[in-house]
């Protein structure tokens, strides 16, 4: 039995992404299928093609932080409990690739910050520079809103009020990043299920726009945004901090055990309690059903099995 699901991320897209978000799921579908005989392989090939497109919120099309630069976090988790995962890479097209180095190389579990990225390069992963246009744009829009906002409700007490590490620009920040949920879309995942019965799940993202600088999501967190175990796999999308405080994908586990519930509906259940507009997941578990959720308007996602010709693919 062979099954494979992907997702773009969870949010608002704006109907004039679909056709490309579409065919970025669609490429990332077959570069996965191909590497199908082995879950991992095959998670981590998708989750390569969607960093390399440019198209999502990961690798090559990273968000900006609030300071206008790229910290991108990345998990990969198999169904034996294996996990390796990176936060704060800032130079690296292919954080996947390296949380998977981190799972097999390494004693450790997460690597963080400058040692991430000189673990990277000493792996010879090359450095990249990223700075994808449109998320600069993005990025200068929205930090001239902020900066606008900080200015009129600021106390004047600090020497450089437009130094975001101050801490008037918290609040502001909690308020602007709310207004526009068209922020909150584009993080990648993939679950893999292979002929031999091996569950891998894996997340990337370049985070939200805006950032606090070190802030780190839910994606590079097992139990959180990635998970896996001999049951199911699990990739989510959507606010960090909702999905950490609920540890979201070890939720999704712990529901289908412990209820009998199909898939689907363990996720649905998992996902009902949460702050609308917040989450989105997918699953896939051993017996080889899909599941997947949402409390947002959009979660981009696809899949293909052994038993299917045509891939499906949703704007759901
Ligand atoms: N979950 C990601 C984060 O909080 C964002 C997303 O899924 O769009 O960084």
């Amino acid at each position: 039995m062979q099954r494979l699901i992907l997702h773009g991320g969870a949010g608002s897209i704006p109907p004039s992404r679909h056709p490309e978000v579409e065919r970025g799921l669609r490429a990332a579908l077959e570069a996965g299928w191909s590497r199908i005989d082995h879950a991992t392989d095959a998670v981590e090939a998708a989750i390569q093609s969607m960093e390399a497109s440019g198209l999502f919120d990961a690798g090559l099309g990273s968000v900006l932080n609030l300071q206008g630069r790229v910290e991108m976090d990345a998990a990969l988790m198999t169904h034996d409990l294996q996990v390796g995962a990176v936060a704060g890479l800032t130079r690296t097209a292919h954080p996947i690739s390296v949380a998977r180095q981190v799972m097999e190389q390494t004693p450790h579990v997460l690597l963080a910050g400058p040692g991430a990225d000189r673990f990277a390069r000493a792996l010879g992963f090359p450095p990249v520079r990223i700075r994808p246009p449109r998320r600069v744009a993005v990025y200068q829009d929205l930090r001239r809103k902020l900066e606008a906002s900080v200015r009129s409700r600021g106390k004047g007490n600090s020497r450089d009020p437009m130094d975001p590490a101050r801490p008037e620009w918290w609040p502001r920040l909690q308020a602007l990043v709310a207004a526009h949920p068209e922020l909150l879309h584009g993080t990648v995942g993939a679950v893999a299920l292979d002929a031999k019965g091996r569950l891998t799940a894996g997340t990337s993202t370049g985070g939200i726009t805006l950032k606090m600088e070190g802030r780190v999501s839910d994606s590079c967190l097992p139990g959180c945004g990635t998970y896996a175990d001999p049951t199911v796999g699990v990739s989510c999308t959507g606010t960090g901090e909702v999905i950490i405080r609920h540890t979201l994908g070890r939720a999704v586990a712990e529901t289908l055990r412990a209820s009998g519930l199909p898939l689907d509906r363990a996720v649905r259940r998992v996902i009902r309690p949460l702050p609308r507009g917040t989450a989105g997941l997918i699953a896939l578990d051993r017996k080889g059903r899909f599941g997947w959720g949402r409390n947002t308007e959009n979660l981009a996602f696809t899949f293909r099995s052994d038993r299917t010709t045509t891939p499906v693919v949703r704007m759901a």
